[in-house]
């Protein structure tokens, strides 16, 4: 058991919720706050602000990654949090944005308190989560230093123009890289963006790593024919086939032990004519899990199923992997300190994956990495109605400070 006396203020934290909220606020509720819109800089502005009041040292790197610090007593590597506050197109008040705030609250309560931890604790904005992640890439060095295409936005904006809005510079992009020289510890709070607490009744998430995900662009060639004169033992239905695939997918992810899922999410069938039979398909499967071999384990057994589709069907199928991205594993240690703190909270807790994409994911490729996770209501997210109430994001930041205080005590 550690011993927990400070706690945040549950009530400020909700107070700057509804205030960022406000800004690029939708009519039902829900936020629209893209990457480098004016309403990301007025919100990151308000972050500046926020950090500032509680003697923060604030630095924007050249990605553009806002990094507030509250300096400690000996010259350590940080411990750092925070998240994102850019938003998709209509998205909800907590993804992102609580881990941000939980961070500034964090440093609040320790500020009024008079406290220092003998590491510097640093709260960071990272820069366009919701799109190509630049900021935290940057920040890994996995970032495509040399293709400024890759970032370009939908309505043709540069990325140097994007950067050069919020501080930061394209061609000093390499300078944002940091290791665990700087950063001993990464830590996220984030709204679990899934139905699974809630199912379980659970109140916090101790987040095991981030899931890998590969996924596969399929292309299945039969031939085009007329839907009245074509027998059917004479066809090569390329639909049929498709569907029949749809169900493999479905089984090679139930059929081993585990939490593992895939999904074919997008098809497109040719000519698709009422009269004619389907000549060819293009449909994408997307699988995750934390496990590699899992991972592999299911493409195996679906490769099996593909070849006797092929006969059945006349058919013939080609896998293109299209986008495998590693898993990221949070740190053993950081997953037990959690755990021992929700129990002296008296929260429980559930160990779990991640299978939604976070910046603790790029993050965790060069330091220490863990993730709190707190319930989303119904399991919505990215959506104007994700809603996790006042008493669970005061939990959620309540766990991140005394992690944070615990693994201060336990680093050195
Ligand atoms: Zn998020």
């Amino acid at each position: 058991m550690v011993t927990v006396t400070l706690q945040t203020n549950h009530a400020r934290l909700q107070q700057r919720l509804n205030d960022l909220s406000t800004i690029g606020v939708l009519p039902y509720g829900g936020v629209r706050r893209m990457a480098y819109s004016p309403e990301d800089l007025a919100a990151r502005q308000q972050m500046i602000t926020a950090m500032e009041q509680v003697d923060m040292a604030i630095t924007i790197d050249a990605a553009g990654n806002i990094i507030g610090r509250y300096s400690g007593t000996q010259d350590l590597p940080a411990l750092a949090t925070g998240s994102h506050i850019d938003t998709v197109p209509a998205g909800g008040r907590y993804d992102g944005a609580l881990g941000v705030l939980a961070g500034i609250e964090v440093v609040a309560t320790l500020h009024e308190a008079g406290q220092r931890l003998k590491h510097p604790i640093e709260v960071i904005v990272f820069t366009d989560e919701e799109g190509e992640m630049i900021g935290s890439k940057a920040m890994a060095g996995t970032a495509h230093y040399t293709d400024a295409e890759f970032y370009q936005r939908l309505d043709g904006t540069s990325i140097q123009t994007c950067l050069q809005r919020i501080g930061g510079d394209w061609k000093q992009l390499a300078t944002a890289q940091r290791t665990s020289q700087d950063v001993a510890v990464y830590l996220e709070l984030h709204v679990e963006q899934g139905g699974v607490l809630e199912a379980r009744e659970c109140q916090i998430g101790v987040v095991q790593g981030i899931v890998s995900l590969q996924r596969y662009l399929v292309t299945i060639s039969g031939r085009p024919n007329h839907a009245g004169t074509t027998p059917m033992d004479m066809r090569q239905d390329a639909l049929y086939a498709a569907s029949l695939l749809v169900a493999a997918v479905h089984d090679v992810a139930v059929d081993i032990p585990g939490d593992q899922v895939a999904t074919v999410g997008y098809l497109d069938v040719t000519p698709n004519a009422a009269n004619i039979v389907p000549g060819q398909v293009d449909l994408t499967i997307d699988m995750r899990d934390l496990s590699l071999e899992t991972i592999e384990t299911m493409v195996n057994a679906l490769q099996q199923r593909v070849q006797k589709i092929e006969v059945t069907t006349g058919t013939q199928i080609q896998l293109e992997r299209q986008h495998a991205v590693e898993p990221t594993l949070a740190s053993p240690r950081i997953q037990e300190t959690i755990a021992a703190v929700c129990d002296s909270l008296k929260l429980s807790h559930y160990s779990m994956p991640s299978r939604a994409i976070h910046d603790a994911q790029e993050m965790g490729r060069f330091t220490q990495m863990g993730m709190i996770f707190v319930p989303s209501q119904a399991g919505v997210s990215h959506a104007e109605d994700e809603y996790t109430s006042p008493e669970q994001c005061g939990q959620g930041a309540d766990v991140l400070l005394h992690t944070l205080l615990q693994l201060d005590l336990n680093l050195l």
